[in-house]
């Protein structure tokens, strides 16, 4: 096989990239070791957030909002969205500050960001029975995707409707190289001739850049959420609510509400270190760490200690920086990378994969997103890549912390 970009991996990240190569104009074949969206994308939170702690990761953000709500315009197919705003809670007056610095930020950059009234999140959010003394934040823009596989079906299928040709059950078992040139890929089935190769790996990115040599600087942890047994008295059309001190989110979700959040000191867990076979299924749940969670919040959001219908985990793929890994990979030309989600990668894999389809291209880049190069860090060890990953991991609301 013979096409202008492979790309490798078939989650939200890698089937936008390989879509917006194709939108492009370029061939694009895409190799995916399991089935599409099977690992972090299929237990994603579906979450969309408009605020974030840099103009860049915002402009993604909110590009990637526009382009899900616009889906069936652009790419071809339905995406049902729940525009549902959110709230951001501090009951703190250290995660006060955060969120007005954050809030003064994000304003700059375009976003509709509101402090709300002590009653106003009394009636935006009806599962959150609040003090009256903390801090909200209303973001109208917010949206969220009910159940995460319906991105990925609708990627995929629109993916398919404009000429890339996915192939699953087929894992990339070597990048090819001439000169030190990349020259396309192998699996157990073909090789495929492509000047480009993509990485999209997830938390096999660090892996498969392995494969051409190439370094990139990420480590995979542990992320979980629950959702409890369906509640009469939840309004299924309630907003997403964060409430940032507990780093804690919630949602309505199949009848029940959505519980996930952020552990202070998450597990590590490098695939490298597993049989070949593992996958997300693989990755220990540890009901404890949620029931923990949601005692966090018990006293505002009752609903949140009921029991639980599902628990759902994966991993998230965390950066020394906290900012996505995208773009050329150093001393590899023709490999690129697609990766480093830092847990926004579901909701900002519209926007990400377009900038990298164009930086790849060349073409009118909509997003110049060279910040994000592989390039912008240096040597790290596994242990330094896993202590700054977990830093950022534990710091998802309050980057500014130190
Ligand atoms: C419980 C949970 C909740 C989350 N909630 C949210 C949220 O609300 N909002 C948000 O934005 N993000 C959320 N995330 C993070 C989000 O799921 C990830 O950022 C995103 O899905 C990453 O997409 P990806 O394409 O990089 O990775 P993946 O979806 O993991 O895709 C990578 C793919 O590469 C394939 N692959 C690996 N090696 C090879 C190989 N050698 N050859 C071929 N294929 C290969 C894998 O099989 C996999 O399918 C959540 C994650 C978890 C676990």
């Amino acid at each position: 096989m013979q096409c202008d970009i492979a790309v490798i991996g078939a989650g939200a990240i890698g089937l936008s990239t390989a879509l917006h190569g194709a939108l492009r104009g370029r061939s694009v074949v895409l190799v995916e070791r399991a089935t599409a969206g099977s690992q972090a994308s299929g237990r994603a939170a579906g979450l969309f957030k408009s605020v974030q702690a840099d103009e860049l990761r915002t402009r993604i953000a909110r590009r990637s909002i526009d382009a899900a709500v616009s889906f069936g315009d652009w790419a071809g197919e339905p995406l049902p969205v729940c525009r549902s705003g959110s709230y951001l809670v501090a009951r703190t007056p250290q995660h006060a500050q955060y969120l007005r610095t954050e809030a003064a930020q994000s304003r700059g950059w375009g976003v509709d960001v509101r402090e709300a009234t002590a009653s106003e999140l009394a009636d935006g959010v009806g599962y959150y029975h609040g003090s009256g003394h903390e801090l909200a934040l209303h973001c109208p823009e917010d949206i969220y995707i009910d159940e995460p596989v319906s991105l990925v079906r609708a990627l995929l299928a629109a993916a398919r409707r404009h000429g890339v040709q996915v192939l699953e059950g087929e894992a990339a078992q070597a990048v090819t190289l001439s000169a030190g040139r990349v020259t396309g890929l192998d699996t157990f089935a073909r090789t495929i001739t492509a000047p480009v190769v993509v990485d999209a790996a997830g938390a096999w990115t660090r892996q498969v850049a392995g494969l051409a040599g190439g370094e990139v600087a990420l480590a995979a942890v542990r992320h979980q959420l629950l959702v409890t047994e369906p509640a009469p008295e939840l309004d299924p059309a309630a907003p997403i609510c964060r409430v940032v001190d507990a780093a804690v989110y919630l949602r309505p979700n199949r009848g029940g509400l959505m519980v996930g959040g952020f552990e202070a000191d998450p597990l590590a867990l490098d695939p490298q270190d597993q049989p070949v076979s593992f996958g997300t299924d693989d990755v220990p749940l540890d009901r404890t760490v949620l029931d923990g969670m949601a005692a966090l919040v018990a006293k505002e959001v009752p609903l949140a200690t009921a029991g639980a219908a599902e628990l759902r985990g994966g991993l998230f793929t965390m950066s020394p920086d906290g900012r996505f890994v995208a773009g050329p990979v150093p001393d590899v030309p023709g490999l690129w990378v697609a990766s480093g989600c830092n847990g926004s990668g579901f909701s900002s894999s519209l926007g990400l994969g377009e900038a990298v389809a164009d930086w790849i291209t060349g073409e009118d880049q909509r997003l110049d997103i060279s910040d994000l190069s592989p390039a912008r860090f240096g040597a790290f060890t596994r242990e330094e890549l896993v202590k700054a990953g977990a830093w950022q991991y534990a710091h998802y609301y309050d980057p500014a912390a130190s």
